[in-house]
């Protein structure tokens, strides 16, 4: 460590920033005049390359009409599929067991209603108490589509403090009842990871199915999961892939359990070669194709493919070591400038169990939040009392960090965040 006279001053981190080799990527990237950004893990700012590939694909529908689907540059009936290839490297997947369509509300109830077949002895899914609501609305719906009581089916793991979940917790929960277990692989609040690879085995072992929401992982961390096993996953394209909002989400099956009848079929389930006898038997897709259900929404994708192509370009290697650069920085400035208040850092601190945002707590966040943004910096408030700050590794600079910790001092300082009052937004 330098010294920390330097260390802390702007300079310091214009330095950081010149020395960045990731620091051209910000050009690529519409920055919003005057605004330091730090809600990618919610919304991914919009690309030039995103952009252009959302023109392109518009441009073949105006050129192509119904002959888009099969024509063009990137037709429209494979998209699900070429775009899931392109995706598998960030998931550490063989290109067939990823699909790019629905949202990650509706992959996770496609995949539970394919993965999660109660029987005598197993008939309990396992989750735990911080999940994105979402997730345990469709788990606790897809209980009661089989007859099944959530409040005895649904099995929530507590969190001992709040913020975190022990994994020695989970693998004890894993009882001779328990059919499926879904997990987030970082928490949204916390920003925890869980190791997938343990919890995977420790499912595995006890003849446990295991799937779970990257949310808050993809294009932040890499990820192994053909290696460690994982049964499926599935996820967003908004936050840290800059998809646009609403993008298509994603999904992964590992190829074990290919072939099998999705829980919830349509027409694009149908394997490419069948799908037009529109035969009243459905014939799956050999791969994760089975599990996509309708037409794509091709113009909700196209944004992707032009984003993706950075991440090839850059590799999530390097993408990760930014990002634990940029989030160490920001710790290292909350604990020197912003002692004496009443932050409480609640994201863990080792890097190994360190997503990509940081989550800091005080008893006056959500005016706090408030001001910050009068001030034109971007948070993400989190009911009740929650800050999360994302420094994304291919937008962000070390320089916005520094300019967000020292204008939080001032905030507190000055107490600007008594000019608000101390409530959430409808959407926050
Ligand atoms: C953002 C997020 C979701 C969102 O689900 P959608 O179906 O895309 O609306 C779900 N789960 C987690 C953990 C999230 O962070």
């Amino acid at each position: 460590m330098t010294d920390p006279n330097t260390t802390y001053t702007r300079e310091y981190a214009r330095e950081l920033d010149q020395k960045d080799p990731l620091a051209s990527y910000r050009s690529e990237f519409y920055l919003i005049e005057q605004m330091i950004y730090l809600d990618g893990n919610s919304l991914g700012l919009l690309s030039k390359r995103a952009e252009k590939t959302l023109l392109e694909l518009l441009h073949s529908w105006k050129t192509l009409g119904i002959e888009g689907w099969t024509e063009g540059d990137y037709p429209w009936f494979y998209l699900s599929e070429s775009l899931g290839e392109k995706m598998a490297p960030l998931l550490g997947a063989d290109r067939e067991e990823v699909l790019i369509t629905g949202s990650t509300t509706s992959n996770l109830h496609q995949l539970v209603a394919t993965f999660f077949k109660p029987d005598e002895k197993k008939n309990k899914i396992l989750a735990d108490e911080l999940a994105f609501p979402t997730d345990i609305y469709a788990l606790q719906s897809q209980l009661k589509l089989q007859g099944l009581d959530p409040q005895e089916h649904l099995f929530k793991v507590i969190s001992a403090d709040g913020h975190t979940i022990d994994e020695e917790v989970i693998i004890d929960a894993m009882t001779e009842d328990i059919a499926l277990i879904v997990l987030p692989s970082i928490l949204y609040r916390s920003g925890q990871i869980l190791d997938m690879e343990r919890l995977t085995k420790e499912a595995h072992n006890r003849d446990i199915l295991i799937g779970f929401d990257l949310c808050h992982s993809i294009g932040a961390i890499p990820h192994e999961l053909s290696k460690w096993g994982v049964d499926f996953a599935f996820w967003c394209n908004y936050k840290h892939l800059n998809g646009g909002p609403g993008a298509v989400g994603g999904l992964y099956v590992n190829q074990r359990h290919f072939g099998q009848q999705p829980g919830l079929a349509g027409w694009f389930s149908s394997k490419k070669e069948k799908q037009f006898d529109m035969a009243h038997e459905l014939t799956p897709a050999l791969h994760a194709g089975a599990f996509q259900m309708g037409t794509p929404h091709v113009l909700s994708i196209a944004p992707l493919i032009g984003s993706l192509s950075m991440f090839h370009e850059v590799g999530i290697e390097k993408i990760r070591t930014k990002s634990l650069r940029l989030t160490s920085y920001m710790l290292e400035l909350i604990e020197q400038k912003l002692k004496e208040y009443e932050f409480k850092i609640r994201n863990p601190k080792e890097e190994k169990n360190r997503g990509g945002h940081i989550f800091l707590e005080h008893p006056e966040a959500a005016r706090i939040c408030k001001a910050l943004k009068a001030n034109q910096i971007i948070p993400d408030f989190r009911s009740p009392n929650g800050i999360r700050l994302a420094p994304v590794a291919l937008y962000n600079t070390f320089e916005e960090v520094w300019l967000t910790i020292d204008k939080l001092k001032q905030i507190m300082d000055e107490e600007q965040y008594k000019k608000f009052e101390n409530k959430r937004g409808v959407v926050a």
